[in-house]
């Protein structure tokens, strides 16, 4: 697994963000590295010298969030992945069965250090935002975003939401042409409420999505549906194509997603959990019913092993690479690099039984 937090010293009194460049320093937040060994490095910045634990060779050009209370950094944007997610905060108002992410009560608001980082992006980026819940912090969140936007407007970003905070005063600000670098990844387990409020654990969640699709769609916000596959909605699936497809046909894709065995769903694995190699039928008629109704639908978190041929393609190799993993065999497997493999965290008798293709 690549590493995304690291041991460091930093004399600074206080956090801060800084970009990791071998020679050229173009930027106030730019340190210089100093001296690098096998393990360790050193650099000099405007808050003088930081000493990492990782050689430099690993790090150039990372933008990291530099803790010296915590004696460490954390890689905020890690140079040339595709990966790059920011947490804004770890506090939510649900409690989703399966959550990979366990909310918790305390709010670091690291908003001030995330906008300094976003700005020092890699041309062209695409930045994820996770929680906990962003849109609790919905105007710090907006105001972040239109802030780097309006100075960086090649950077575009998704960010994950359960969707319980938009309201109509969001829709003008909501329309601006910068959010259309904006997505928004919004679950919805569900065509009923009762299941949908089941999973998330959260009564009235679903029709509260409702309202929050709507104004999404009066700013013509970009939607990504998001639907994790567990035993309680498997067989519903064909059910919500239909919904989706009646009441948001709008969205840019509907993502069916395979579960993470972190979190909440660790505990719960085995009420969750569904093999899609032992019943494939339900996915099968919910991906033909968006198929043929015009919904862009993609598979998420699924190796290609676990599908009959001809869905395949609907598989998208969607593992961030720093918890992405595969099994001994797949080395055998022609379509290793076009597979998402397994979660690091994925039971391992469930990693030993694939069949390599
Ligand atoms: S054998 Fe491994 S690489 Fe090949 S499809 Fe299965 S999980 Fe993916």
């Amino acid at each position: 697994m690549i590493a995304l937090t690291y041991p460091a010293r930093s004399d600074a009194q206080h956090r801060f963000v800084t970009r990791l460049r071998d020679g050229l320093v173009d930027h106030d937040l730019d340190s210089r590295v100093l001296e690098s060994a096998d393990a360790r490095s050193l650099w000099i910045g405007g808050n003088g010298l930081l000493q990492i634990e990782a050689p430099a060779d690993e790090l150039i050009d990372d933008v990291v969030l530099v803790d010296p209370e915590a004696g460490r950094i954390e890689r905020l944007l890690r140079s040339g992945s595709e990966h790059n997610t920011l947490l804004v905060t770890e506090r939510c108002d649900q409690l989703c069965v399966m959550c990979s992410q366990p909310p918790k009560k305390n709010h670091d608001d690291r908003f001030a250090l995330l906008e300094e980082a976003c700005l020092l992006a890699e041309p062209g980026s695409l930045i994820g935002i996770s929680g906990g819940e962003p849109t609790l912090f919905k105007s710090q969140l907006l105001a972040m975003l239109e802030t780097v936007l309006s100075i960086r407007p090649d950077l575009s970003f998704h960010i994950l939401s359960n969707g319980q905070h938009f309201t109509t005063d969001d829709v003008a600000r909501l329309s601006e042409g910068q959010f259309a670098h904006v997505a928004w990844g919004i679950p919805l387990y569900a065509s009923t409420a009762t299941l949908h409020d089941r999973i998330v654990a959260k009564p009235g969640a679903f029709e509260r999505l409702q309202d929050s699709f709507d104004y999404l769609l009066q700013a013509a916000a970009r939607i990504e549906l998001r639907t994790v596959i567990l035993q309680d909605n498997l067989d519903q699936l064909p059910d919500l194509a239909r919904y989706v497809s009646i009441n948001l046909p709008f969205i840019e894709q509907w993502s069916i997603m395979g579960l993470e065995n972190i979190g909440f769903a660790k505990n719960r694995w085995d009420s969750l959990y569904v093999d899609i190699r032992q019943n494939f039928e339900p996915l099968d008629l919910a991906l033909d019913q968006a198929q043929l109704r015009g919904i862009p639908v993609r598979l998420f978190n699924t190796p290609l092993c676990y599908l009959p041929a001809d869905f395949r393609h609907y598989a998208v190799a969607s593992i961030s690479d720093w918890k992405r993993r595969y099994a001994p065999a797949c080395d055998n497997c022609h379509q290793k690099s076009n597979c998402s493999g397994f979660f690091e965290w994925h039971p391992e008798k469930l990693i030993a039984d694939v069949t390599p293709l």
